[in-house]
């Protein structure tokens, strides 16, 4: 019976696209870290058996081993115990949960919220939520893969756009015959760290009575004055409220984030008009028929929320190390591309599987852990380093990031000579 797999399996291993997966710890137990250590907290692990410095995570703001979210889970694990028990519409929506959907509305300055366990959950459930047989979704061609899967289950018409293509959405929005139009795009795109134009979009779908639905893990708590993400970022809304020029005009727009990412913890939420999310409580599939999140983890994540107000400095320092990585990657003068990027997301293309996959060997040797991510996560011939930056962090890290890769690229020549 096997015999099929084991072959399809030698097939994608021949041309480099296995994947395997490494056994990961941090190096010590957050709770061992005294001052001096403190630079191993979120960037040191053990990987595989080997200590790593790791730029691999998408731990933005170095929050999943903070003190506060974890003081705040042993709290909540003796309040709550450790399970949910059901679902949210079922007995699983605790006290906890219902005061995180309020500071994560009020954060992203939109009405409502609602928390979904996983990030995935909340797309291929929100979407089939909103549009269905006789809709149209109109959708970047590099957006992640839960919101292609929602898409596909909702059983809309799909159209994929080319990469921020304003015009082409705009030629395919206006030939659109659909019943109902929904715009999906990512705020940051994850292989990449580029920024939708969120302003243009919302006036695009304006103009033509379509909805628009951002997806922002990479943005929430990295970009905007205080964290509130992509919104913030382009001055449309945040904790101070919806910006005047955007009031009584974002109720067309459904904001989606996720919390296992710079937040630190797990789960996702959407964000909206009332009416909105309450149509979307009562339809999405993920959050009818699946377990709730513990409340450990809606308590952690209230912790998070604090932590992103009154440690602004991580933001700061997170943007300071991503110049810093811009000019180290310039000096070396390597032969592979930085893609320009606002974002704590430093793609560096390489190009081929097997080119990608040796400079993270190199690296690797060097007691670095950088991902190589390959098709179909990223276009062919497009392999790339996914250098994911932390604000825990600090100089010295991409000082040694910068020296390594300009050692890989040295044996790169080498080996091409
Ligand atoms: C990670 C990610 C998700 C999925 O979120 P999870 O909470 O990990 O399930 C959704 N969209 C984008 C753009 C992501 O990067």
């Amino acid at each position: 019976m096997t015999g099929l797999f084991d072959k399809e399996l030698a097939r994608l291993n021949a041309v480099h696209l296995t994947r395997k997966r490494r056994q990961v710890a941090p190096l010590m137990a957050p709770a061992d870290l005294g001052a001096q250590d403190e630079s191993l907290r979120g960037t040191t692990y053990v990987i595989d058996g080997q200590a790593r410095l790791s730029f691999g995570s998408n731990d933005y703001l170095g929050l999943s081993q903070h003190p506060a979210l974890i003081a705040a889970a042993q709290e909540a694990a003796a309040r709550y115990g450790v399970g949910a028990t059901a679902s949210p519409l079922v007995c699983g929506h605790s006290p906890a949960h219902e005061a995180l959907e309020q500071q994560l509305a009020a954060r992203v300055g939109l009405p409502r919220a609602l928390y979904f366990y996983a990030g995935y959950a909340a797309n291929v459930g929100t979407i089939p939520a909103l549009v269905g047989r006789g809709d149209a979704v109109f959708s970047d061609a590099l957006n992640h893969a839960c919101l292609i899967d929602g898409i596909r289950l909702s059983r809309a018409e799909s159209h994929i756009l080319p990469h921020a293509d304003l015009a082409a959405l705009e030629a395919a929005l206006q030939a659109s015959t659909a019943r109902r139009k929904l715009v999906v795009t990512d705020a940051v795109f994850s292989m990449d760290g580029n920024v939708a134009n969120v302003p243009a979009l919302l006036e695009m779908c304006e103009r033509h009575d379509a909805w628009l639905m951002i997806d922002d893990a990479h943005g929430f708590g990295v970009l905007g004055e205080r964290g509130e993400g992509t919104l913030s970022y382009h001055g449309i809304a945040g904790l101070h409220g919806v910006a005047p020029q955007w009031r009584g005009r974002l109720d067309r727009l459904i904001y989606m984030a996720t919390l296992g990412k710079a937040a630190g913890v797990a789960g996702a939420f959407i964000a909206g008009e009332p009416s909105l999310v309450e149509w979307v409580m009562q339809k999405a599939r993920t959050y009818m028929f699946a377990t709730a999140a513990p409340a450990i983890v809606a308590e952690s994540l209230r912790a998070a929320m604090r932590v992103m107000l009154d440690e602004p400095e991580r933001r700061d320092h997170l943007r300071a190390l991503q110049g810093r990585l811009r000019e180290g990657v310039d000096a070396a003068r390597l032969p592979w591309t930085l893609m320009s990027s606002d974002t704590a997301i430093q793609p560096l293309v390489i190009g081929s599987n097997a080119d990608a996959l040796a400079v993270m060997a190199q690296l690797d040797e060097q007691g670095l852990w950088v991902p190589a991510i390959r098709p179909p996560t990223v276009p062919e011939g497009t392999a790339r380093l996914r250098i994911s930056l932390s604000a825990a962090h600090t100089v010295e890290h991409v000082d040694r990031l910068c020296a390594a890769l300009a050692l890989a690229a040295k044996s790169a020549s080498q080996a091409v000579a």
